[in-house]
């Protein structure tokens, strides 16, 4: 009979959980994942594929608007919100069914049922015991709201992917990652797009510079844009019209108040505090550099151990478990470059230092190059968006220690820098390397003036 001890059971097939699961299970140990709503997680079912999805097609208006420029006179668009839910639907449809013959492939047993850890070496999960020698929490995030009279009226960014109607006026609260991205779609699919941030600037964190250049960028784009602004109450009227009241007494009438004020971990029901495992204030798991918790056996990564919430730092993750748990235990985990997009228009695409980061950590050794400009399309196409490309060398030793741009395909553009980034690239090095022309990527390796030294 075959014992019932697995080698792992992952709590979450999302981004980080499938990934470790499988990986595990190719070296032969016995693995089961537990999953309660999709397989996939996140990334394929409410976050980067559904939501780059929208971003695709939220940018073809523009394109149509850009071509007669060029003597192209394309036909008035119309668009068919329920085509594109259906369609995103469906794709996300045939990767969940993916995700489970990968699972299932490599040999991992799919259990479809909320995952309890009962103690350091047993998870309940649809009526079974699983006994186990590690437990591997992976279940990720959950959106956030605020809480204030009316926010029932409000959607967050798992409900936007399924709504059935499309709202002509939406307002976006939040000036993270998720709000720009969908006043950007909200934008380019024709809604009326107000985006309200609480603070003085969106994008926190992100550089400086960029974060000025992108708000006047999505401010051209057509999205209202509206800093130390919040909402204090929303009313639903008799017609179904909503009604924001803003902490500066003004009320604005629309059809949907999006809320992307951040992510909470998602560790309810999970039996945590039962068993002792310990938690920070902002209720995420803490997990070392192996990922273990205080708990022996238990291990925690992705999402909900508060790491940057990026698929391909659970992805990481997922590898690395495995290669110390299963494999030669030789890796480890570097969160010191990691590569990002935002996918607003145009994108933004960020590795390493900001210009304040490096400010900070190496003042006096700092030499910024930039270079802003309009893009040869836009010549003809008439738009009056400009790209920023921006470098932050350290003078000492040479080094490229941040690459940032706000433009069209920055995400695309900003991981090969990253790549160079990794290897150690010297801004020598990037002058070396020969350009491709006509292209915006170019401009990082001829940035030869220096902008200023801090
Ligand atoms: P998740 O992918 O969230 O997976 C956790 C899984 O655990 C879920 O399937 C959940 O149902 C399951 N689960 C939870 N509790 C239990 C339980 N008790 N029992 C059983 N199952 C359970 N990242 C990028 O890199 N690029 C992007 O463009 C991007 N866009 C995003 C857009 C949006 C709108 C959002 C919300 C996120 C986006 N992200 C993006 C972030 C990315 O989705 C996450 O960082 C990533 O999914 C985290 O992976 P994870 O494995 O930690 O958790
Ligand atoms: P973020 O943490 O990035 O941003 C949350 C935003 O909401 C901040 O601007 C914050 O303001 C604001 N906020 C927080 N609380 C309140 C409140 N009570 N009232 C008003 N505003 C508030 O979270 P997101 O939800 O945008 O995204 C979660 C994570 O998912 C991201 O951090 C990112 O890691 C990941 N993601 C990645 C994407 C990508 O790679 N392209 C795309 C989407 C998500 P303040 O700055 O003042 O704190």
């Amino acid at each position: 009979m075959m014992s019932d001890l697995y080698d792992l059971v992952v709590i979450g097939a999302g981004s980080g959980g499938v990934r470790a699961a499988r990986m595990a299970a190719a070296t032969g140990a016995r693995v089961a994942v537990v999953e309660d709503l999709y397989l996939g997680g996140t990334c394929v079912n409410v976050g980067c594929v559904p939501k780059k999805l929208f971003v695709y097609a939220s940018e073809y208006a523009g394109h149509t608007g850009e071509a007669a420029g060029f003597g192209v006179n394309l036909a008035r668009e119309s668009f068919s919100w329920p085509t594109l839910v259906e369609n995103k639907t469906k794709e996300i449809n045939r990767l969940n069914g993916i995700y489970n013959n990968l699972l299932e492939g490599s040999g991992v047993e799919v259990i479809r049922a909320h995952g309890k850890v009962v103690s350091a070496d047993c998870v309940e999960a649809g009526g079974r015991l699983l006994k186990t020698q590690r437990i591997l929490i992976a279940t990720g995030g959950w959106p956030y709201m605020p809480d204030l009279p009316g926010i029932e009226h409000a959607i967050d960014s798992n409900d936007v992917f399924s709504l059935e109607t499309f709202p002509k006026r939406i307002l976006v609260v939040g000036g993270g990652y998720i709000a720009v991205e969908f006043a950007g779609i909200f934008n380019g699919l024709g809604a009326e797009t107000s985006l309200l941030y609480r603070g003085e600037q969106i994008l926190r964190g992100f550089d400086n510079e960029i974060r000025s250049h992108a708000a006047a960028e999505i401010v051209k784009s057509g999205v209202d844009l509206r800093t130390n602004t919040d909402i204090v109450s929303i009313e639903r009227e008799a017609d179904g019209e909503l009604v924001a009241h803003l902490n500066n007494g003004e009320a604005i009438h629309c059809d949907a108040v999006m809320y992307a004020t951040g992510r909470k971990p998602r560790t309810e029901g999970l039996g945590l505090e039962a068993i002792g495992v310990e938690t920070a204030g902002n209720g995420s798991i803490v997990a070392d550099e192996r990922f273990s918790t205080n708990i022996p056996g238990i291990y925690a990564l992705g999402d909900v151990i508060g790491t940057p919430a990026l698929t391909p730092v659970a992805l990481q993750q997922g590898m690395v478990f495995v290669n110390q748990q299963f494999g030669d235990d030789t890796r480890s985990m570097n969160y010191d470059l990691i590569p990002t997009a935002v996918f607003c228009q145009p994108n933004i695409g960020t590795v390493g230092l900001t210009e304040e980061q490096a400010a900070e950590r190496h003042a006096g050794d700092i030499d910024i190059y930039t270079s802003e400009f309009r893009a040869l399309k836009h010549t003809l196409s008439g738009s009056p968006e400009r790209t920023l490309m921006k470098m932050v060398v350290r003078r000492s030793d040479d080094r490229v220690i941040g690459a940032h741009m706000v433009g069209p395909d920055a995400g695309e553009i900003i991981q090969g820098i990253a790549v160079a980034m990794t290897a150690g690239a010297t801004k020598a090095h990037f002058d070396q390397t020969l350009g491709i022309h006509p292209t915006a990527a170019e401009e990082f390796v001829t940035m030869r003036t220096l902008t200023r030294s801090i």
